[in-house]
């Protein structure tokens, strides 16, 4: 049996829809996983029986997380909010943590895997960071293409994947993370001090990237494929 890997969802902004890029379904297909797409359902017991269920949870991107969620009021740069996404995500994350099975967790999924871990961020890195080499994190060219470089932690799991301690990336965020909690560490920054990878130092594979490698790896970016390869070998185990 492949393992089936949940992968969480947009809603629209009136609730009216959910929505998954394909690109995330096929980075799981392809890594040999049987994707299921999670809808933003508020029913907690219904969410843990998901946990229970899936063997490893793919966050993707989307929409800004609510600040409220790391006890502060929305700054005038924060976008549009998903309150419903923020309630199943903060659930889920959870218990996936407890049932220590894998998380990959990709741009708005990292940025939510901290923030229930007990970390926080930054709701708008060019409004709240004095940083004069601030790079551009809203790229615009096609997101098939890496525009910023990754350095990598040589000590960490990132590393055993990427096997080289650069790595160009793409970018599409105006968010980040900021404080870290110490069940996690960072183990890729930008030349600027963006933290673009964490991952957890207590559990088996949870591993979140301010990038999407889904659309790397839907143009044949090999650091980005075995990514997702790893990422479903940790949910075979
Ligand atoms: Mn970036």
């Amino acid at each position: 049996m492949k393992p089936v890997i949940g992968i969480t969802s947009s809603i629209a902004k009136d609730e009216s829809w959910h929505r998954v890029t394909d690109l995330n379904v096929k980075a799981i297909t392809e890594a040999g996983g049987v994707p299921a797409i999670l809808p933003n359902i508020s029913e907690v017991k219904m969410i843990q029986q998901m946990a229970d269920i899936i063997d490893g949870l793919l966050g993707t991107g989307g929409y800004d997380i609510d600040p409220l969620l790391y006890g502060e009021e929305p700054h005038q740069k924060l976008g549009t909010v998903t309150p419903a996404r923020d309630h199943f995500e903060e659930i889920i994350f959870k218990e996936m943590l407890q049932r220590n099975k894998p998380i990959l967790a990709i741009c708005r999924g990292m940025q939510m895997l901290n923030v229930v871990a007990g970390g926080d961020m930054y709701q708008d890195i060019y409004a709240q960071i004095d940083q004069p080499n601030m790079l551009q994190h809203s790229q615009q060219a096609p997101y098939q293409y890496g525009v910023h470089f990754v350095h990598i932690e040589k000590n960490s799991l990132l590393f055993q994947m990427t096997e080289t301690e650069k790595i160009k990336v793409n970018s599409n965020h105006h968010q980040a993370v900021r404080n870290v909690p110490s069940s996690f560490k960072i183990s890729g920054k930008t030349s600027d001090g963006i933290i673009e990878a964490i991952e957890s130092k207590e559990h088996y594979f949870v591993l979140g990237l301010q990038w999407h490698p889904e659309h790397m790896a839907s143009a044949g970016d090999q650091v980005s494929k075995k990514i997702f390869r790893s990422f479903l070998q940790a949910c075979q185990i």
